[in-house]
């Protein structure tokens, strides 16, 4: 667009000219763009700037380096608007060549742009500060991620784990957890600890989510037909966040997966961890009645860690209170029995089940089944294994 507006500024054809033109235009660019992102320009240059200044990196060494940086953005940025300047003077006499009327308009708009960015490099020189406060090095490398996961999809870096629910009396396993990792291009496979909440904060978890759900059903389906004696009775639970929770078509899109994957529903699993399932109100509350009439099993995942209120853990529709992880590390003392028998008798007289997180040894699974609890997943069984290796487990 650029180079046709340049090609049909001039009379008669004038490279210089039209090189002096494009960094006009560039300029006008640049300067529209910060106008009306003002923010993002200030992150850029942050973000600029702190690649190329690794130190600023750490925290002691922060603010004097964002002084310093301050400077030299300015600087960037005073030497190239001084020689644009010079170069709409002469546009704009004439000397260049003689300029259409929209080419005069374009170097009065430029004129105009120049001058605002001159302004802005003015405040960056009296108050270096300002600008830097706005990011900080942990805020940026947040930022980083979080532009990153949006393409994590598309561009395939999102993985599966898979870890096995087992029955304690036989170690026999009757499901898996389906556990997000990310295979990030440069900083290696990420645990969703490190990017879950990230993509709650930013939106892309709904993305992600439903990618999630698409995976773990498909590749659940790929098992049960490939090897229908060991994966045939199988389940996979997938984690849903409190956001996908607010989605009220969140059931219509499930249904769909179930549909387009060929699972059928009594082998899906919907995690919700607590905190989420008591805060949804009203819209949670249809959504879960919605989910499980689609024939799915709705878990209370890291049950003991919220605020469970009873009489709203009545009236959801659940199937299984998942024991959360800390309260199963504290089974050799008086207090953690005390409290694993009582969600285990809490979940019974619900008429629910109970699954034990976090089982990493021989002593807790005879513990646990002494207090009522059946069911667990943990590294004494397995750990989060990939496809390849969940097969080789079964087959
Ligand atoms: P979670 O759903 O409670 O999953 C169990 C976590 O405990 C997993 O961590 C698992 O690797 C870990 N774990 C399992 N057994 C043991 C054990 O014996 N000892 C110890 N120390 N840890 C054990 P992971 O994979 O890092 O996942 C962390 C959390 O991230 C999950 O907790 C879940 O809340 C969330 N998450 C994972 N995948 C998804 C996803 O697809 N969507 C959403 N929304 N959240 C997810
Ligand atoms: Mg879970
Ligand atoms: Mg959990």
């Amino acid at each position: 667009m650029f180079f046709v507006l340049i090609n049909s500024s001039f009379r008669e054809p004038f490279c210089v000219t039209r090189f002096v033109f494009l960094m006009v235009a560039v300029s006008c660019l640049i300067n529209s763009v910060s106008r009306l992102f003002s923010e993002v320009l200030h992150l850029f240059t942050t973000i600029f700037m702190t690649l190329s200044k690794p130190y600023t990196q750490n925290h002691l060494d922060f603010d004097s380096a964002a002084q310093e940086t301050a400077l030299d953005i300015s600087h960037e940025l005073r030497t190239p608007l001084t020689a644009i300047q010079g170069a709409l003077d002469l546009l704009d006499s004439g000397r260049l060549g003689l300029l259409t009327e929209q080419g005069q308009r374009m170097v009065s708009i430029a004129a105009s742009n120049v001058e605002r960015l001159m302004r802005l490099t003015t405040t960056i020189e009296q108050e270096p500060n300002t600008i830097f406060n706005l990011v900080s090095p942990e805020e940026l490398a947040r930022l980083r991620l979080e532009t990153e996961l949006r393409s994590a999809v598309a561009h395939g870096e999102l993985r599966l784990h898979y870890q096995p629910l087992v029955s304690l009396a036989t170690c026999q396993i009757n499901g898996f957890e389906a556990l997000l990792r990310w295979q990030h291009p440069t900083l290696g496979l990420l645990a969703p600890t490190e990017f879950i909440s990230i993509a709650e904060a930013s939106g892309s978890i709904l993305e992600i989510g439903l990618w999630v759900l698409r995976e773990a059903c498909h590749q659940l389906y790929q098992w049960q037909q490939q090897f229908p004696d060991r994966f045939g009775n199988l389940s996979v639970s997938v984690n849903l966040s409190s956001r996908q929770l607010t989605c009220i078509d969140l059931a219509a899109q499930i249904d769909q997966v179930l549909q387009e994957t060929g699972l059928a529903a009594e082998f899906l699993k919907l995690e919700i961890t607590e905190t989420a399932a008591m805060n949804n109100a009203e819209v949670g509350k249809n959504v879960l009645h919605q989910l499980r009439s689609l024939g799915v099993q709705l878990y209370i995942d890291d049950f003991g860690t919220g605020y469970s209120s009873l009489n709203r853990l009545y009236d959801l529709p659940l199937d299984v209170l998942k024991i959360d992880r800390s309260f199963v590390q504290q089974l050799d003392s008086e207090r953690g029995e005390y409290l694993v028998r009582a969600i285990a008798n809490l979940a019974r007289s619900l008429g629910i089940d109970v699954i034990a997180e976090g089982v990493e040894t021989q002593e807790q699974v005879l513990k646990l089944q002494s207090l009522g609890c059946y069911r667990g997943q943990g590294y004494f069984f397995a750990k989060p294994l990939n496809s390849e290796a969940v097969v080789q487990l079964l087959c």
